[in-house]
């Protein structure tokens, strides 16, 4: 590729181990019995944040009803202001490791800081490094000493480069279990959050053999555009997407405005099955079947 702007001649060859041509078949990361990055698509979902056992089980019961592979929330909260909810931390994931337990559902949650990595391994099985932190290199090279699954989020300035470059140091420590997902950037349209760079899933899939998620939550920050942006995803190549449900959105503590009802989740996910199938693919059947899940 020659697109990198600190170096204009770069050709991806200084990318040894994410180019595509590294492992042409694609890299499978399996959590749970679920394949991710394989030929059927998966879906990540669930609050933004945990905020207590209640809201957190209603929502991973409604978003498992709806056919989700694996739940998504935040105890550690990288906020804009230092005065908005900041997660439930330790305890988040805690209730976390609960719902998992009840639910079958395994748990994608934010690790913000080096030192957090040892503690939400414990809980999680799958560590999310978050927007705000994708260029954080003490975090990626403490993430790549692990052997967790990893979902990378791309920065929200970052270009491909840099988020693949990003992604280079995860491996580079040994840790070959890593996920992408476009989250949306800045630019300077106003009426939404951000702007959802679709273009980015091609140009990642001709890049890397790593998963492309996409996340039309933060993407637009408007939970009426997010079926839209999650069909559009789908048809354009994502492997997954990672979507912000909430059981009473006007109350969510954090991200209510961008947030699904449980409705809302469960159509969008009968229209992104109809797209799936138009682009010759499927959604990956439920890792452990309903029947199965002690109440
Ligand atoms: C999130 O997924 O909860 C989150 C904080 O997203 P991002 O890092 O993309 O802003
Ligand atoms: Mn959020």
């Amino acid at each position: 590729m020659s697109f990198d702007r600190d170096d204009p001649s770069s050709t991806g060859t200084e990318r040894p181990l994410t180019r595509r041509d590294a492992r042409p078949a694609g890299t499978v990361v399996t959590v749970g019995g679920v394949e991710i990055g394989g030929p059927d698509i998966v879906v990540f979902a669930g609050p933004c944040a945990v905020e207590s056992a209640t809201q957190l089980l209603a929502t991973a019961r409604a978003v498992q009803a709806a056919g989700a592979h694996v739940l998504r929330a935040g105890a550690f909260k990288p906020r804009t202001s230092p005065y908005s909810f900041q997660g439930l931390k330790e305890e988040g994931l805690s209730l976390l490791a609960q719902v998992r337990a009840k639910t079958g559902l395994p748990v994608v949650t934010e690790v913000m800081d080096p030192r957090q990595v040892e503690l939400v391994s414990q809980y999680a099985d799958i560590l999310q490094v978050g927007s705000r932190n994708m260029q954080n290199i003490s975090l990626l090279e403490e993430v790549g000493k692990t052997r967790m699954p990893v979902l990378l989020k791309r920065g929200m300035s970052a270009t491909i480069s840099e988020y693949l470059h990003a992604a280079e140091y995860v491996l580079r420590g040994g840790n070959t279990q890593v996920m992408l997902c476009e989250r949306g950037i800045r630019t300077f349209e106003p009426s939404t959050r951000n702007t959802l760079d679709l273009n980015a899933i091609p140009m990642l899939h001709r890049e890397t053999h790593l998963a492309v998620l996409v996340d039309p939550s933060h993407g637009t920050g408007q939970a009426w555009m997010v079926p839209s942006l999650a069909a559009a995803a789908v048809a354009a190549g994502a492997d997954g997407l990672l979507v912000e449900v909430h059981c009473d959105p006007a109350r969510a503590l954090s991200d209510g405005r961008q947030s699904l009802t449980p409705d809302a989740f469960a159509r969008m996910m009968r229209e992104i099955a109809a797209v799936a199938v138009a682009v010759g693919r499927a959604l990956a059947p439920a890792a452990v079947p309903l029947a199965s899940v002690p109440r």
